[in-house]
């Protein structure tokens, strides 16, 4: 029998090995080889071959990954809106009609109003602080409730617990995209979420070398998402995987610091005369701190912010800063800081960003592994430079 493990710290070192291991090797092998000998398989889903994501390497890493969130199943994918997108097409099909959190990530949101419009699936967008509001917007044909753990880039925290209890009430399937919380802060499938998805690109591979993606929850809907994905062809290659099952054996030592590290970066900002606003789950001034205390162990390495002088101020502070590096994405070891406006949020029409909050001058942070003090060093002596210029000095 398979050994089963209790706590998270363990279960990423240890959770999916092989029993025996293969050749004796401790650390899981890449099976680099696209096709296995047919060995009596009787359906086209169990032949074994890359794209059906089948090989070893995977089978270990979906029961890993499965074992970290409490679900019975796990896929990976060739990417985090491989993942999603599958999903959302399996779940949903022509006809169908989608309730989505209003403020998600730009690739997401970009997914449900495009592809999803044209093939005849629509999305009314929620408020997802609003529960009061979402009965309005039910038809027949909703089947889901999409929302996503922490907010990219407001970081703001949805009445989660509501989601669960409305997709239950009205027999939706509740989908939660689990990229900024990771596992580590929270785990949704234990609260009552059908399915949990990942940028594994993120928190979960955390060294910025790949991309991938993943989603957990029963078996009969992994399944039926396996199905669909083994025609869609968005499978993660298995030397990815093998790099995804590294990264995730740090996965709690990583993300444990970058919580730690973000609440002091956050906590030093907000005291700062040139900032105008912190957006951190952990700040006591953030409006749904409460709630985020009550569902996560920790609020992630993400935060936001804006500068009093709006935009023209955000680009001459990100000029300033030596250390953190300017790009997009998140969760791995080094900081980086971001502008949604022109990255992750550029596809959504500047109206769209107004009425959500997501300012031009909106400058996003992920924190990295580098020394808390000398982040904290390089953003103050950055704002000090911005503040001097302000008053003319
Ligand atoms: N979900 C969230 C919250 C993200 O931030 C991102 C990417 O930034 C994605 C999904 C998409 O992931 P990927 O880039 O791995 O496809």
């Amino acid at each position: 029998m398979k050994r089963t493990f209790k706590h998270l710290e363990t279960k990423v070192v240890r959770a999916g090995e092989p029993s025996p291991r293969i050749e004796g090797a401790v650390a899981m092998p890449i099976f680099q080889s696209a096709m296995f000998e047919y060995a009596g398989e009787t359906s086209y889903h169990d032949l074994k071959y890359i794209r059906l994501n089948n090989t070893p390497t995977h089978v270990a890493l979906h029961a890993k990954l499965a074992a970290m969130e409490n679900g019975e199943a796990a896929l990976v994918a060739a990417s985090g809106m491989a993942a999603i997108s599958t999903t959302l097409l399996t779940v949903l099909t022509p006809g169908d009609h989608l309730l989505a959190q209003n403020c998600l990530y730009g690739g997401t949101h970009d997914f449900l109003t495009t592809e999803f419009a044209q093939l005849g699936i629509e999305t009314d967008f929620i408020d997802a602080d609003d529960p009061e509001t979402w009965q309005q917007l039910l038809r027949p044909a909703t089947r889901a409730i999409y929302v996503e753990s922490l907010t990219n880039p407001l970081l703001q925290v949805a009445d989660l617990e509501a989601v669960v209890r409305f997709a239950r009430t009205h027999g939706l399937v509740s989908m939660i995209d689990n990229t900024f919380t990771s596992p580590v802060n929270f785990r949704p499938l234990e609260r009552g979420f059908d399915l949990s998805l990942h940028s594994c690109t993120k928190y979960l591979n955390g060294h910025s070398d790949i991309v991938a993606g993943a989603v957990i929850g029963s078996t009969s809907w992994i399944d039926r998402i396996t199905h669909r994905l083994n025609h869609l062809g968005g499978s993660l290659d298995p030397h990815a995987c093998f790099l995804l099952d590294r990264g995730l054996k740090t996965l709690v030592v990583r993300v444990r610091h970058q919580n730690e590290s973000a609440l002091q970066i956050a906590q030093r900002l907000e005291r700062h005369p040139a900032i105008a606003r912190v957006n951190y789950a952990g700040l006591e001034s953030h409006p749904r701190h409460q709630r985020a205390r009550n569902l996560f162990a920790g609020f992630s390495g993400m935060l936001s912010f804006e500068l009093q002088g709006g935009a023209d101020a955000a680009e001459r502070f990100i000029k300033q800063t030596t250390l953190p590096i300017i790009a997009p994405s998140l969760g791995g070891p080094e900081t980086l800081l971001t502008r949604p406006s022109l990255t992750s949020h550029a596809g959504m029409n500047p109206e769209e960003r107004r009425k959500l909050g997501i300012s031009d001058g909106l400058i996003r942070m992920s924190v990295g592994l580098e020394a808390t003090e000398e982040i904290i060093e390089d953003l103050l002596l950055a704002l000090d430079g911005v503040a001097a210029v302000a008053r003319g000095a």
